[in-house]
């Protein structure tokens, strides 16, 4: 849903008349960003429930007002912000049992409360997720995922607003995944059904202790991120290329190369989104210098240069 042009204060006001939900102006999104990073949305809504994201959606169409979903874990947003529009699902909040191992969770829980009612009902399947502090919206949309497991293993299907604000259900088996990537259709993921299977409580909380632990210990917990900077280049990783580069601890301003994971940038302070996304470009470049190997992206950077 790119940027078209700048809306109007009563642009969007005509957009949002039939709105239920909480509508924020000139919101900044720096707290719902994990980096702490990012600038102002023109205006940023909370839709109260699936009517409500129908009715922005349609409003942003008709009017042609750029739209952008945030879980805010996986985003850099740009100092400037975000114009038009931005959404948050954070009333999404239920999750239930379907049917025995069918479970579905509305866009806005985060993966590992997902995890813990799986665990609480003896569903094995949302290992993966423990440690992961995005959303369900936002986990089909990447794909996200671990080296236990990912999104596509348990996704059956996706409660989606489509970009004609039509609700749909799409089933996972006509959606591809790729690593951090799907090919949802474009629109708004308002919740997901997942497919688990039966396991001894033990056996699942064992599985999922000892990743916590592992990610304690490799990973900057205690400080502001927002999870891998880059996709793993096949066959290698990139946090390997970037410490064999020498660029653990490099810093700009606030925003430094973590010392613990070198695939993570972590917010030291007051970074900006200038400051981290200068220090990208250099890692980039030095790892290209000096290995040959093109880091791509998983971060998803947005909002206005
Ligand atoms: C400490 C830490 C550890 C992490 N570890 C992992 C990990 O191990 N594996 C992993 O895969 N990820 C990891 N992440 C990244 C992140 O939590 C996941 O990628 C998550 O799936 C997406 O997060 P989000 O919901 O915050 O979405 P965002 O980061 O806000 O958005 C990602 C993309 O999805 C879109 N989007 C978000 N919600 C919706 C929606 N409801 N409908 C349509 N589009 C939507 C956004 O517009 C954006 O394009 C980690 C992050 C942190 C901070």
């Amino acid at each position: 849903m790119g940027v078209r042009r700048a809306p109007t204060v009563s642009m969007l006001r005509r957009a949002l008349a039939q709105v239920q939900g909480d509508i924020r102006w000139q919101e900044s999104l720096v707290p719902l960003t994990s980096l702490h990073v990012g600038g102002p949305a023109d205006v940023l809504v909370i839709p109260a429930d699936v009517e409500d994201v129908v009715r922005v959606v349609s409003g942003a169409r008709m009017g042609r007002i750029p739209l952008t979903v945030l879980g805010g874990t996986n985003v850099i947003i740009r100092d400037k912000g975000i114009r038009g529009i931005v959404m948050q699902l954070q009333q999404f909040t239920t999750i239930h049992q379907e049917a025995n191992q069918l479970v579905y969770a509305q866009a806005g829980v985060r993966l590992p409360r997902l995890m813990q009612f799986a665990l609480s009902r003896k569903l094995s399947g949302m290992e993966w997720a423990a440690g992961i502090p995005g959303t369900v919206g936002g986990g089909v949309v990447m794909n996200a995922g671990t080296r236990l497991g990912e999104m596509q293993d348990v996704l059956q299907a996706v409660d989606l607003v489509t970009i004609r604000g039509i609700r749909k259900r799409v089933e996972a088996s006509t959606i591809s995944f790729t690593y951090r990537k799907t090919t949802l259709p474009r629109g708004i993921v308002v919740g997901a059904w997942v497919q688990l299977t039966s396991a001894a409580k033990g056996a699942i909380e064992s599985v999922t202790k000892h990743y916590l632990q592992y990610r304690k210990a490799t990973q900057p917990l205690t400080l502001p991120n927002a999870g891998s900077v880059f996709k793993n280049p096949t066959g290698d990783s990139a946090g390997r290329l970037i410490e064999a580069a020498g660029l653990k601890g490099w810093r700009i301003g606030d925003a430094e190369i973590s010392t613990k994971h070198a695939n993570f940038i972590v917010n030291k302070g007051a970074a900006t989104a200038e400051q981290v996304l200068t220090l990208v470009r250099k890692v980039r470049e030095t790892v290209a210098r000096k290995f040959g190997v093109r880091l791509q992206l998983e971060w998803k950077v947005i909002g206005e240069k």
